[in-house]
């Protein structure tokens, strides 16, 4: 046994030295995708059964007094056992010790909890670069936008719900334009690592440029890369020709899940829109697409008006015949046909029924970003009418540009401390089993269950005597251990 101290907040690694063989069982990867649900608690699979094989070698066996399941609930001195990067067993450690075998890795991290690795439902890794972080006031760099915003004055920005989001928004792009690729290559490695450190499993990249996303490709997390859409009517078409070649190539070359994302309404045609739907379909790529995150952008294909259309005109962006839609997006889109199967809805942030009941019928999701909807000062996000209307929600951080950190822990807790009375198992799977569902993963990740990937954080040390979720997500315990794909990642160390 190798000792590194005793139960509570320290941890012991040790090698079980009883003479059993490991008898844990796993999936084969292919057999483990099919199956929705685990075997029922206690339920030992014959050795030899088909499509079931015994393990070889060796077992890591990852103990803590609680493993925080979304299947099992909470479970009490529990343990999740791990091979072959997938995860084959969870329960409690009095049920799972007698089959530790001699060769069978076993951590201890006391007063600890284990929780599924999260989902970042949307991000972009891209921007901003380290320390450039656009702010509202003192703008750095002059663009049209700044006029358009100049005439907006406090009271209509307060109004609408929203803070000078046009201004932000020029900023941003001002700056990303400005960057070299050598600058937002390491934007995305950085990001990587630090959404790694944070627990995070899998994510949404949405990126303006796929080809510097290759640095993603022999991430222990699974990034699915959206290539964004910008641009209107034969332009937009020919630059959507353009990303799909991208894609493919970066998908062939590096095994990268990829997708398209045509912007958003003000950026990118309806044509565009309807057009990537076709191509993502004949491919099997997942849309994603920025909607209804602000007034004026409903405004803007509605009527054609508001800042987001001054700023845009002014910039030369909208070809000069481009009539407004003369309805809001959701419902403008989904009759050219881009709902015709589930989209990642970033943001979402007013809603009607009606356009929650689309999205509730096309099985979309919507990645609520809570750190940076209130950034903006948006009105209450809709959250939980649309999963009372039977859409999913999952958790995005957005990008560094409106939020302090890459972390969906860090997005729970946030959303606790707004919304005292969430349901903390509720909030645990929109931040893991529900962004998994929204990228199309739900048999594969964003659980602690037989056969999913061995995709877990460990949070702690958590006082006892509590409900452990709700403890840690009121700020208790910190992020000890990363395994991603059963591996530990680098540079998250015991404490
Ligand atoms: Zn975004």
């Amino acid at each position: 046994m190798t000792k590194y101290g005793g139960r509570g907040s320290d941890f012991v690694i040790r090698n079980s030295f009883d003479i059993r063989v490991s008898s844990f069982v796993i999936d084969t990867p292919s057999k483990a995708l099919k199956r929705q649900r685990p075997a029922p608690e206690g339920v030992q699979q014959e050795q030899g059964q088909a499509g079931r094989r015994t393990m070889p070698s060796t077992a890591s066996v990852y103990r803590a007094r609680w493993v925080l399941s979304n299947r099992a609930g909470s479970i009490e001195d529990g343990a999740v056992v791990c091979a072959d990067g997938r995860i084959a067993r969870v329960g409690p450690w009095s049920r799972l010790q007698p089959h530790v075998g001699a060769r069978d890795a076993v951590e201890d991290f006391g007063e600890s909890a284990i929780l599924p690795g999260f989902v970042n439902g949307h991000t972009h890794l891209a921007y901003p670069q380290r320390g450039t972080r656009p702010s509202f006031a003192n703008p750095a760099l002059r663009s049209p936008l700044r006029r358009a915003k100049q005439r907006a004055s406090e009271g209509e920005n307060a109004e609408r719900g929203t803070k000078d989001f046009v201004g932000w928004l020029s900023r941003l792009t001002a700056q990303r334009l400005a960057s070299g690729p050598a600058a937002i290559r390491r934007a995305i490695r950085d990001g990587a690592r630090a959404s790694a450190a944070a627990g995070t499993c899998a994510g949404a990249d949405l990126a303006p440029d796929a080809r510097l996303c290759k640095c993603l490709a022999p991430h222990a997390a699974h990034w699915t890369v959206f290539g964004e859409l910008f641009r209107f009517g034969r332009a937009g078409l020919e630059r959507l020709a353009r990303a799909v070649r991208t894609l493919d190539d970066l998908a062939c070359r590096t095994g990268l899940r990829v997708g398209l994302a045509p912007h958003s309404p003000y950026t990118a045609g309806v044509e565009v829109f309807a057009a990537a739907r076709q191509e993502a379909d004949a491919r099997g790529w997942p849309v994603s697409a920025h909607l209804h995150e602000t007034l004026d952008e409903i405004e803007f294909t509605r009527s054609g008006q508001g800042d987001l259309h001054k700023w845009l005109s002014l910039a030369q962006f909208l070809p000069k015949d481009l009539a407004p839609l003369g309805k809001r997006p959701i419902p403008a889109l989904a009759e050219a046909g881009f709902f015709k199967g589930p989209v990642l809805v970033a943001h979402g942030n007013y809603l009607t029924d009606e356009e929650m009941a689309i999205l509730a019928r096309s099985r979309s999701s919507v990645a609520y970003c809570p750190r940076s909807h209130a950034f903006f000062g948006h009105a209450d996000h809709p959250w939980r009418r649309l999963l009372a209307a039977g859409a999913n929600v999952c958790l995005g951080t957005d990008s560094l540009a409106s939020s302090p950190s890459l972390s969906v822990l860090d997005e729970m807790r946030f959303l606790c401390s707004r919304e005292g009375d969430a349901d903390p198992r509720l909030l645990l799977e929109m931040a893991t089993v529900r962004g998994a569902r929204a990228l199309g993963f739900a048999d594969d990740l964003g659980d602690l269950a037989e056969g999913l990937r061995a995709d877990f954080c460990v949070v702690g040390p958590v006082a006892p005597g509590q409900e452990p979720l709700a403890a840690i997500l009121a700020g208790e315990g910190n992020i000890s251990r990363v395994v991603l794909g059963g591996q530990a990642q680098a540079g998250i160390c015991p404490q």
